[in-house]
C-alpha cells in the first residue's frame, strides 16, 4: 500500500475538490530548469537560440535582420514577429543597445518587444540618455514608466524577463485586461501593472476591439541596429483552466 503523503481529515479548500493537505491532488508536473536561470527549461518554446529565422516572419514573409554570433541584429528591413502565436506566458529575451552611441531621446537604441503584436515593453537606450517616462527602457510604452531605470551600458547584454496575461471580452464587452509583470536585468520594473490597452502612440488606448487570444510576438524595427538574442516562451496554463500549476 502507498505510503500516505497528506491528510483525508482536513477541511475543503472554498472551490476545489481537495482537502488541506490533500495527499491526492496532483503532482506539479515535472519541468528540468535550464543549467542557468536564463537557459531555457525543458518545456519552452525556443524562437530564437542563435541559429537562424526558422521560427519568424518579417516584411514579405521574410524576417531580413542579421543573424552572426548567436544574436539577431535589426537592419533596417521592417519589424519581425513569430509563426507561432501566444496568449498568456512567461517570456525570456535578451538585448543590447548599438555599442556606437547615436542619437537621443527615442532616436536612441530604439527598439520594442510587442506581447500579441500589441502590446510594447520599450527597448531603448536609456543609459545616460533622457526621454519622455513612459517610453524609457522597459516602459509600457505610452502608458507606465518602470519603477527603475536599470539600463546597462550600450553595447552591454541585458534582460527581460515577462509575465504576460491577456486581456478576456465577454459578448464584447472587456471583463479582465491585459496584466504585465516585468523583470529588467532582474530588477522588477512592473508589478502584474494592468494595460490600459494596446500599445499606441500619441493616443489614450482602450479595449473597444476584441482581439484574438493570441498573438505573435514582435520585435520592433526603428532604425537602429540594436540585437536581441537567446529568446524563449512558455505558455501559461491558467488555474481555471487547468489544475496543473505551472
Ligand atoms: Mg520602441
Amino acid at each position: 500500500m502507498a505510503e500516505s503523503i497528506g491528510y483525508s481529515d482536513t477541511p475543503f479548500l472554498p472551490g476545489t475538490k481537495w482537502r488541506v493537505h490533500d495527499g491526492e491532488r496532483p503532482q506539479p508536473r515535472i519541468v528540468a530548469p535550464g543549467k542557468t536561470d536564463t537557459e531555457p527549461p525543458s518545456d519552452a518554446v525556443v524562437l530564437f537560440d542563435g541559429s537562424g529565422f526558422s521560427n519568424w516572419t518579417g516584411r514579405d514573409g521574410m524576417a531580413q535582420w542579421k543573424v552572426e554570433n548567436g544574436y539577431m541584429e535589426v537592419t533596417r528591413t521592417g519589424d519581425i514577429e513569430t509563426k507561432l502565436h501566444f496568449g498568456d506566458c512567461q517570456l525570456h529575451l535578451e538585448w543590447a543597445a548599438p555599442a556606437v552611441v547615436e542619437g537621443n531621446s527615442q532616436g536612441r537604441g530604439n527598439s520594442g518587444v510587442f506581447l500579441m503584436g500589441l502590446y510594447e515593453i520599450q527597448v531603448l537606450d536609456c543609459y545616460d540618455n533622457k526621454t519622455y517616462p513612459d517610453g524609457t527602457t522597459a516602459a509600457l510604452y505610452g502608458q507606465y514608466p518602470p519603477l527603475a531605470n536599470v539600463c546597462r551600458k550600450p553595447g552591454e547584454w541585458q534582460s527581460y524577463e515577462v509575465v504576460f496575461i491577456r486581456p478576456r471580452w465577454e459578448h464584447g464587452k472587456l471583463v479582465s485586461p491585459a496584466y504585465m509583470t516585468v523583470f529588467h536585468n532582474g530588477i522588477l520594473v512592473h508589478l502584474h501593472q494592468a494595460l490600459m490597452g494596446p500599445t499606441g502612440h500619441r493616443i489614450v488606448s482602450n479595449y473597444d476591439t476584441p482581439h484574438a487570444d493570441a498573438g505573435p510576438l514582435k520585435l520592433q524595427d526603428h532604425g537602429n541596429p540594436g540585437r536581441f538574442r537567446n529568446i524563449w516562451v512558455r505558455p501559461i496554463g491558467r488555474y481555471d483552466q487547468t489544475d496543473v500549476r505551472l
